[in-house]
């Protein structure tokens, strides 16, 4: 018996996600906050935990959660679903509205769980390639849009790994032209862009994706959706009931409630977000593609997976792995970090790239 006959057919090709352990180095390859977590606000989180809260079932509504995110957002907890990462989510909203005869459209370059999850639902991929300028191509788009078997399209804005942003009057449109589901990730909203969540009043096939991930929260999992009544009672349906625990809840909640001091760590890491991109163009052989995300996309005239190691081997670990995507053959990904090593980064790659 071989243990790889029995698992699924759509499985057998897919490789396991391949994780970056390097302990010691500078980590800009992940999009993670860079900034030293409050240690008042892990205080309070650690002050709030019960003893109950180890030993029962954590709220499987998140209702606390969702009172808090609610009042933010101005809607209804009613209209919002937390997941384990916005990456559940993703997996949730795939598995409660595609699989097998059905496709989901994802306009690429962009963020590669759409397609991962795309295939673990057995729904369809359907990538679609942007512009040159990593715009939408929105004739191409529709047209797969509008397919029968369609179910979701997913845009990210800011994108990630390209940084720029969709106009609400493309979302608008692209929304309009569907009767399948629109999932706007704002994972990156609150480093540019300007939300779309509005519009979930005119568009009942829109879904806003969000995460605490970007921001403040990367080690403890939430994410959140906000989306219309219809849609949130059917994903409910689908979704594990204790899938984010007690420690996580307590912990968004308490972000949530001290807003503020994560907002100026956002505006330390837009500033320095300016000061690296053109530090970067300036840097013989470097082209930047303007972001308004917390990582940025650059293009080297040398070989990227050759730049990527000579930076690991000086202890700086960023994203590369882009070149079997459309357009992305000479790029690298570097997140935004804190000002020293944004300069190690810098310098690093100057010695890299200039004899
Ligand atoms: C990082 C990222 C996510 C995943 O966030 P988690 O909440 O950590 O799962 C979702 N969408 C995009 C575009 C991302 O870059």
């Amino acid at each position: 018996m071989q243990i790889s006959d029995l698992v699924r057919a759509d499985i057998k090709n897919m490789e396991p996600y391949e994780p970056h352990l390097y302990s010691n180095v500078i980590r800009l390859d992940a999009n993670e906050n860079p900034h030293l977590f409050p240690p008042e606000v892990m205080e309070e989180i650690c002050s709030q935990l019960t003893q109950d809260d180890f030993t029962r079932y954590p709220n499987p509504l998140a209702q606390e959660l969702k009172a808090s995110l609610g009042k933010m957002n101005g809607v209804a907890p009613e209209n919002i679903l937390v997941g384990n990462g916005s990456d559940e989510l993703i997996l949730l909203i795939l598995q409660t509205f595609g699989g097998p005869g059905k496709r989901v459209v994802i306009p690429v370059p962009t963020f590669s769980m759409y397609k991962i999850h795309g295939l673990i639902s057995g729904t369809e991929p359907v990538e679609v390639p942007r512009n040159d300028d990593f715009s939408i191509n929105e004739e191409l788009l529709i047209k797969e849009m509008q397919h029968p078997d369609t179910r979701v399209t997913f845009i990210a804005t800011p994108n990630n790994p390209t940084g720029n942003i969709t106009p609400a009057e493309q979302i608008k449109r692209l929304a309009k032209a569907t009767n399948s589901l629109v999932v706007v990730d704002e994972a990156y909203i609150n480093f540019g862009g300007s939300t779309n969540l509005e519009l979930l009043k005119e568009f009942p096939n829109l879904i806003i994706l969000r995460t605490f991930s970007k921001v403040a929260l990367a080690g403890l999992r939430v994410g959140y959706l906000l989306a219309n009544r219809a849609v949130t009672t059917e994903l409910l349906k689908v979704k594990q009931p204790y899938n984010v625990n007690n420690f996580s809840q307590i912990a968004a909640l308490m972000v949530l409630k001290n807003w503020s001091k994560f907002k100026a760590q956002v505006e330390e890491i837009k500033a320095e977000r300016a000061r690296l991109e053109t530090e970067l163009n300036n840097i013989p052989g470097v082209s930047v593609f303007p972001s308004q995300a917390n990582f940025i996309l650059f293009k080297v005239q040398v070989s990227p997976d050759e730049v990527y190691k000579k930076l690991l081997e000086r202890g700086i670990l960023i994203r590369k792995g882009f070149g079997r995507t459309h357009g992305l053959e000479y790029c690298l990904r570097v997140t935004v970090g804190r000002q020293e090593e944004n300069d190690s980064f810098l310098e690093n790659l100057k010695k890299i790239l200039i004899p």
